[in-house]
Order: structure tokens, then C-alpha cells, then sequence
């Protein structure tokens, strides 16, 4: 059984791996970004709760993040493992994790901060429907219109210069101690998110051996 989590700086394309994995796996890939972005474009209690900090690229407080997961991970679609992608993003979160189940592979997908930030400057995300897309690896059909479902692309807000930064800044800050975390417990899996996304996945499955 595949109970995975992503990690790597944001921009690294551990999104899309993920979701390359759950299709793979079939299992389910989920984003606590995600989920607190539908929770926005809702404009439900939890997404009235976290637009200021997501808007400027802060993270959510430990208690509310962990208690949304733990919540995700009660639903039926998950006994068969499941894929979390930008969770856990503190050692609290780590610990907590830890305290609900086992995981079986940590998988570090790591760029450096300048492919990042410009990857990040080139995404846009469609309104409607939430749909992700990259004006440089995966542009639409038609500029600034959803493939999907015809809705108006925009760029996130947390996309914007001065929240990127802060978004690599913490990144770093709390990232770190959470690779050498699961380095120690042998559950690391490095791959190296710098060439293509196909190149990338071919690493991923090379090295879960799927
Ligand atoms: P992402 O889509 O993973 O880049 O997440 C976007 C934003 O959602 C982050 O900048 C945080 O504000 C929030 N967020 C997502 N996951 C977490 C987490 N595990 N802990 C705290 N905040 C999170």
C-alpha cells in the first residue's frame, strides 16, 4: 500500500507528480492548498477563515491544517492509501500525521529557488473551476480561457512576486527539518524536479519501482 507525501519547495511540480500518482495508484491526491482554495472560492466559513493568510502566502495554523486532514483522511476513498500533497509543512504537522497513521514514502521533489519562482510566475488557474495551467509547460488552447470549462484564467494571489518570496522563505525555513526528519526514519525518496515533467516521472517511478 502507497500512503505517500510530497514534499519540495512550492513550484517544484509535486502537484503534479501527485496527481500523476494518483492516477497511477489509483488512489486519491490530496491538496490541502486545494482544499483551502475551494474552501475560498466557496466563500465558506474555512475559506473566510484563511484567504488573508493564503492571499499573502503565510501558512495556516497547525491545529486548523491538521484537523482538515484528519477530517480527509476519515473518508472511505483513502483505505486504500492516498497521497498528500503540501502536508505535513511543520514537524507539528509531521508528529500529528505520525499520530493518525503510518506513511511509506516521504518524496522530496526539490528545484532551485530561481526555476521556482519563474515556474510560479507562469501559472494560472482558472476562476470557474480551479483548473491549473502554465502559460510556459501547459498553456490552454485559447489564451486566458479554461480548457476545461471555458472559465476566465487568473493568477493566484499567493502567486504574486512578494508572496512567492515568502512562500520560498518559509519553505526553507520549515522545510529543511522535515527532510532530514524523514531522511532519519528512511523514508525519503530524493528526485531531482529541475527537467520536464515527464523526465520527473519517469525518476518517481524508477524509483517507487511502479
Ligand atoms: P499550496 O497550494 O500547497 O502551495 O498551498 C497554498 C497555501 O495554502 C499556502 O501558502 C498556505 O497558506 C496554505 N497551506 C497549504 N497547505 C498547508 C499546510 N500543510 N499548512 C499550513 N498552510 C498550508
Amino acid at each position: 500500500m502507497y500512503k505517500i507525501v510530497m514534499l519540495g519547495p512550492p513550484g517544484s511540480g509535486k502537484g503534479t507528480q501527485a496527481k500523476f500518482l494518483a492516477k497511477e495508484l489509483n488512489i486519491p491526491a490530496i491538496s490541502t492548498g486545494k482544499i483551502f482554495r475551494d474552501a475560498m472560492r466557496k466563500g465558506s466559513e474555512l475559506g473566510l477563515k484563511v484567504k488573508d493568510r493564503m492571499d499573502a502566502g503565510i501558512l495556516i495554523d497547525d491545529e486548523l491544517t491538521n484537523q482538515i486532514v484528519k477530517e480527509r483522511l476519515q473518508q472511505s476513498d483513502t483505505v486504500n492509501g492516498y497521497i498528500l500533497d503540501g502536508y505535513p509543512r511543520s514537524i507539528p504537522q509531521v508528529k500529528f500525521l505520525e499520530s493518525l497513521d503510518s506513511i511509506t514514502h516521504a518524496i522530496n521533489v526539490d528545484s532551485s529557488d530561481e526555476i521556482v519562482m519563474k515556474r510560479i510566475a507562469s501559472r494560472r488557474m482558472c476562476k470557474e473551476c480551479g483548473a491549473n495551467f502554465n502559460i510556459l509547460f501547459k498553456p490552454t488552447k485559447v489564451e486566458n480561457v479554461c480548457d476545461k470549462c471555458n472559465g476566465e484564467l487568473y493568477i493566484r494571489s499567493d502567486s504574486k512576486p512578494d508572496s512567492v518570496k515568502e512562500r520560498i522563505a518559509t519553505y526553507h525555513e520549515v522545510g529543511d527539518p522535515i527532510l532530514k526528519y524523514y531522511r532519519e526514519k528512511k523514508l525519503l525518496v530524493d528526485i531531482n524536479g529541475e527537467p520536464s515533467i515527464e523526465e520527473v516521472w519517469n525518476e518517481v517511478k524508477d524509483k517507487l519501482k511502479i
